[in-house]
């Protein structure tokens, strides 16, 4: 099962409709074409950003066209995770284990997003590392720069799902901000599915700053699936 040829035309006509060149989380779907992997075959999306020209691709399972409740991962750029391997960081774990998961669903759809070193790009992403390389960390070294601690934006992933005509998702993620930005930006999620991943020596570090300082979801949150849960506010003691 894929999303077959009559949706594909019809997505495209839509979307050309839809986007617009002053919006600056506005897509428009370009092409779609058969993608088999060593993780098993999906479909690939091809998206252009009228306004900054970016490319973003969305990895699909199955023929998620007017479904709920659909298996998804928002993954952004990171180059030297995903290609390189680097152990700096758990970018590609998160990857694999995702379209992993997706196949293993037999539906669901992955968001990659060009947003490199949280969207502050691939040559500050290297200062930051230059920087955490002498005691920084993660997002100490953003803020020295002069960058936020994360300035990724949501609303273009909230466009690409809607050009897919994705009704609801159950998200594949430990990061409560990525759920609060994509609820902001209209996204209906029905569940959030923990993404756990093993740390090494190297990324220990990162993915405690992550917890410690981001909010990300890897203490006792970490099995939590009830969006709601994951965003009321702590209680008082
Ligand atoms: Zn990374």
């Amino acid at each position: 099962m894929k999303i077959p040829q009559n949706k594909i035309k019809q997505l495209i006509e839509e979307s050309a409709a839809l986007a617009d060149a002053f919006d600056v989380c506005s897509v428009q779907l370009m092409a779609v074409a058969d993608l088999p992997t060593r993780f098993g075959d999906f479909q690939i999306v091809g998206f252009v950003s009228p306004c900054d020209e970016k490319e973003h691709t969305a990895i699909a399972k199955g023929n998620v066209v007017d479904k709920e409740g659909v298996l998804t991962r928002v993954h952004s750029e990171c180059l030297t995770g995903d290609a390189i391997g680097s152990l700096r960081c758990d970018c590609r774990d998160q990857l694999i284990e995702s379209l992993k998961r997706i196949e293993a669903e037999g539906e669901g759809v992955l968001l990659y997003l060009r947003q490199e070193g949280r969207n502050i790009g691939l040559t500050e992403k290297i200062r930051a590392y230059a920087l955490q390389d002498q005691g920084y960390d993660t997002i100490e070294a953003n803020i020295h720069l002069g960058h936020k601690p994360d300035e990724r934006d949501y609303r273009i992933a909230a466009n690409i799902l809607h050009n897919l005509r994705v009704k609801s998702i159950r998200l594949l993620t430990n990061n409560p901000n990525k759920i609060q930005q994509l609820r902001l930006a209209g996204v209906r999620i029905v569940e959030r599915v923990p993404l756990i991943t093993q740390p090494t020596t190297y990324s220990e570090g990162y993915l405690r700053t992550k917890a410690e300082k981001a909010g990300h979801l890897l203490g006792d949150l970490s099995t939590v699936r009830d969006v709601e849960k994951i965003l009321e506010p702590p209680k008082e003691d």
